[in-house]
């Protein structure tokens, strides 16, 4: 069993957390921010995030003041917004996640965008993360079913981790790291239908689901067991298309892809995404057949580029054929044409 160095977390709201702080920096998502902001004390600066590439936040550190604090409040780029304030000027940091589709509150790296492409630049680990159920649960609904997207990935990351330390490439394979990989999924099957009604359960499980995922690549200096061929897939959409999807919609629908292309497991990843009820179908994404297929037949090619672990892709010829298949594959989920 692993012994995790898991985040210090707070079940409670948001408003009597920042009712409790002396002055401080807020990095929002906007919503919910402009519904929150009138009932709660008001921050010395609001920093609508939205933007994580590295001139914007290096542009941001200039004109800090001097708040006590840094608190991220929203979804990622809100969290990672506050990482890297926090980061760069040493103020202690309060994350509260708005939705619990992000992990980014439970990891202490700062992912920030360099060049269209995602780096992680530095480590911070923030003194709480408040889970303010009532607030996670008044999101609109496909937000927080997006939760399962990189928790399903353990599907396919642990089939690519496998298949890589079988040939000694990369990290040696981890059995009780895996156990949790695996522990993840069975919980997401006991879970599924709960995360289609966004319960308070489901929204409690998801978060302790990323709290263990973030504790363990911290405690095991990787992320692969949860991090694989489909989240290189979801990073070379993003990168051609410069289209900045729901990550773990979008990472939803390719662990389904990877899943074909692996041969193995695409059922159980469809019937997980159709019981949670979450969008993951290309169409309710706007994805387009054009934009997948140059995705998927320069995948190999942007692994390499982009030096990814090896994977699935690295083994295996993805021509027209192969794209056709992951194609059809996608196109099997069923919609989710109302959001709520
Ligand atoms: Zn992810």
């Amino acid at each position: 069993m692993l012994d995790l160095p898991l985040f210090e977390t707070t079940e409670s709201s948001h408003r009597e957390v920042l009712d409790g702080l002396p002055s401080y920096t807020a990095c929002v998502s906007d919503p919910p921010w402009s519904n929150l902001a009138s009932m709660v004390r008001p921050p010395e600066r609001v920093i609508a995030a939205w933007d994580t590439g590295i001139d914007h936040l290096e542009s941001l550190i200039e004109a800090e003041g001097d708040s006590e604090y840094v608190v991220g409040i929203g979804g990622g780029s809100a969290l990672d917004t506050a990482k890297f304030i926090s980061w760069k000027t040493g103020k202690p940091l309060i994350q509260i996640p708005t939705i619990v589709s992000v992990d980014a509150c439970f990891t202490r790296d700062i992912g920030i965008r360099v060049e269209g492409n995602v780096k992680y630049v530095g480590l911070i680990i923030p003194e709480t993360v408040v889970v303010d159920i009532d607030l996670i649960r008044s999101a609109p609904g496909h937000l927080n079913r997006a939760g399962i997207g990189d928790i399903l990935s353990c599907q396919t990351g642990l089939f690519d981790w496998k298949l890589a330390s079988d040939r000694d490439e990369g990290v040696a394979w981890d059995n009780d790291l895996a156990a949790l990989g695996y522990q993840l999924l069975d919980e997401l099957t006991e879970h599924a239908d709960e995360v289609a009604a966004v319960s308070e359960d489901a929204v409690r499980w998801l978060a302790w689901a990323y709290r263990r995922i973030g504790a363990a690549c911290m405690q095991a200096g990787h992320s692969r067991f949860e991090e694989g061929s489909e989240h290189f897939l979801g990073y070379a959409y993003e990168f051609h298309t410069g289209d900045h999807q729901i990550h773990g919609e979008l990472i939803a629908m390719c662990v389904v892809a990877a899943s074909s292309l692996q041969g193995e497991g695409q059922s159980q990843a469809t019937e997980i995404i159709a019981r949670s009820k979450t969008r993951a179908h290309p169409a309710d994404l706007g994805i387009t057949r054009q934009a997948f297929d140059h995705a998927v037949l320069d995948l190999a090619d942007y692994v390499r580029r982009q030096d990814l672990d090896f994977s699935m892709v690295d083994v295996c010829t993805i021509d027209s054929h192969v794209a056709d298949q992951l194609w059809s594959a996608v196109t099997e989920l069923p919609r989710q044409p109302s959001v709520g």
